[in-house]
């Protein structure tokens, strides 16, 4: 069987702390500090092993051909076009992705028809926040959205996203399965309240201090 998360991490896509106090810890982009950092490019920008990931039968493989028959897959950019074009490809249908309009993620490019099956799918997700708003510019169509996603990574320490407006459903709207290749449980804090920090670890810039992170690791 295939180890998924030791092949991100020697791709540099993962990186998680080890639990030793005095190993540095992540400093993100949103200025937050974490005991995890994914970077789902890493992976994307290898398309065998994407392929590999979508055809293997511990990998995504069982999931995608549960799909067999959609008419789209669509993620959001920009993580996750690649993933949706290789995906659709096994499938041999048709690619799209929905980017960000404001406040809500728009269909700008494709056009679903109503009744059209779409697969969904991310490269990562964090809160589910891009992916319900894709689920939103892709219902909005009238196509016939599949009640699974797929995804690279989940690290929003939830197995369902609940889509739909109440409005529009009685019962609270849709859920989805989210099934994922690689699911983490990574914790982030505001400097202030972050307990590494008081353990004296230092925070780091992933990318710019990835050797020295990883080399706690070993
Ligand atoms: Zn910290």
């Amino acid at each position: 069987m295939r180890d998924w998360l030791k092949e991100f991490k020697l791709h540099g896509a993962i990186w998680l702390h080890c639990g030793d106090p005095r190993a540095p810890h992540a400093l993100l982009t949103s200025g937050l500090h974490s005991d995890g950092f994914v970077n789902t490019t890493a992976v994307t920008c290898r398309p065998e092993l994407i392929e590999g990931i979508l055809k293997s039968p511990d990998g995504l493989g069982p999931h995608l051909e549960e799909a067999r028959g959609a008419d789209w897959v669509i993620g959001s950019a920009m993580g996750a076009i690649t993933l949706a074009h290789s995906a659709a490809s096994v499938l041999r249908c048709r690619s799209g992705f929905t980017e960000k309009d404001g406040d809500r993620m728009t269909l700008a490019r494709f056009h679903t028809l109503p009744g059209e099956k779409v697969l969904l799918v991310e490269d990562v997700i964090t809160t589910g926040g891009s992916t319900l708003k894709t689920f939103d510019a892709v219902a909005g169509t009238g196509a016939e959205i599949l009640p699974f996603l797929l995804a690279l990574v989940n690290r929003s320490g939830r197995e369902r996203l609940h889509a739909g407006k109440p409005e529009r459903d009685r019962d609270g709207g849709i859920s989805i399965e989210i099934r994922a290749l690689i699911t983490l449980d990574i914790k982030t804090w505001r400097p202030d309240e972050c307990p590494l920090c008081k353990n004296g670890s230092a925070s780091l810039r992933p990318k710019a201090c990835w050797e020295e992170l990883v080399s706690w690791n070993k």
